[in-house]
């Protein structure tokens, strides 16, 4: 077995991130106690029925009492609420860290209220589904996956190197930037691809002429690969959306720009031109498959996994 590398790790919204985090840390020995904490009772005694924590508590400064790692693992809109909530409580010199999917607004939010005694360490687990809370979770998320640290400028480089060692050993790749950078890279990668995915769900539910059991039956087309993302948790998103504002409608821009280049192309006949852009695209997917972020296979072997 493993040495663990804390002693005890509070998960603060053990939904699909936090409960993959808590299964994932007690399969590699990664701590020797985790204690848990959700806002609503009905997860609470879900979490504690599942069996992922050691301890389920009802208050978030209860969970953060003499936790070495506190992993806050809500919608990143809330993030600042449960900094707040918490700051007061924190053990000195413990490692406090998020999984929010926007990073900038995250840095903003939580750091104001966490203490110097403490070590602020944001992170993004680029591994998801659609699926949420505790009973989605799986500990096999993170293999293989990116996880993206944005610790703030004068933040100690031993506490990012110990939280490096905690992902590295649920099974993740860790790579370091700032949050500026990580909005601007997930906004083209995830954020958009999603809006696109809730936008395009949404014109063909709204398509007069075709009913809606003719888009379930042919939806093997392309559409079904796109209702799978557009089933994504909506508060969550609408937490993205809201807070990677900048970034998004920068990326929306120019996707705007190059959908419209599209429509040219085919009204004025420019197979060429389309034939060209597609061979483009294809080079990606393949160049995806050989960095090992996908497989050929149509779901990755893996409950409904996609990346976030
Ligand atoms: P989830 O399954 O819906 O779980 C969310 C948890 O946060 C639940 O425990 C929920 O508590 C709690 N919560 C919700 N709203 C809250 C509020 N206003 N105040 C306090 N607690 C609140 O969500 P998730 O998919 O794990 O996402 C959690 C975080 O991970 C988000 O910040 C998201 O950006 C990030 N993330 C998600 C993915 C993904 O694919 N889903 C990937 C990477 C990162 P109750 O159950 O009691 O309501």
């Amino acid at each position: 077995m493993t040495k663990p590398l804390f002693y005890r790790l509070a998960i603060i919204g053990p939904g699909l991130i936090g409960s993959s985090i808590a299964r994932a840390a007690r399969a590699q020995g990664a701590v020797r106690e985790i204690v848990a904490t959700a806002r609503s009772p009905k997860t609470r005694a879900r979490v504690a029925e599942l069996g992922i924590a050691d301890k389920v508590v009802d208050t978030n400064a209860q969970a953060v009492e003499d936790s070495d790692l506190v992993i806050v693992c809500v919608p990143v809109g809330a993030c600042g609420a449960v900094a707040k909530e918490i700051g007061p409580h924190l053990k000195p010199g413990a490692i406090v860290s998020d999984v929010g999917s926007v990073k900038g607004s995250v840095v903003r939010d939580m750091g104001a209220h966490l203490p110097d005694s403490a070590h602020f360490v944001p992170a993004h687990p680029v591994a998801g589904t659609e699926h949420s809370g505790p009973d989605a979770g799986f500990a096999e998320l993170f293999d293989n996956r990116w996880c993206i640290l944005t610790p703030p400028e004068g933040t100690d480089p031993q506490a990012v190197d110990q939280l490096a060692a905690f992902w590295r050993l649920l099974g993740a790749k860790v790579e370091t930037m700032s949050p500026e950078h990580h909005d601007i890279v997930l906004a083209i990668t995830s954020h958009i691809p999603h809006l696109i995915a809730y936008n395009i769900v949404g014109t063909a539910a709204d398509v007069e002429q075709v009913t809606q059991s003719e888009v379930i039956k042919f939806s093997a087309g392309g559409f079904r690969d796109f209702t799978r993302i557009a089933a994504s948790d909506p508060v969550m998103w609408r937490d993205v959306f809201l807070n990677n504002k900048e970034a998004v409608l920068e990326m929306l821009g120019r996707f705007s720009e190059d959908l419209a280049a599209l429509q040219r192309m085919i009204r004025w006949d420019d197979g060429e031109a389309l034939e060209k852009l597609f061979t483009r695209t294809r080079a990606i997917r393949r160049s995806i498959i050989e960095a090992g972020q996908d497989t050929e296979a149509p779901d990755f072997g893996r409950p409904h996994g996609h990346d976030d």
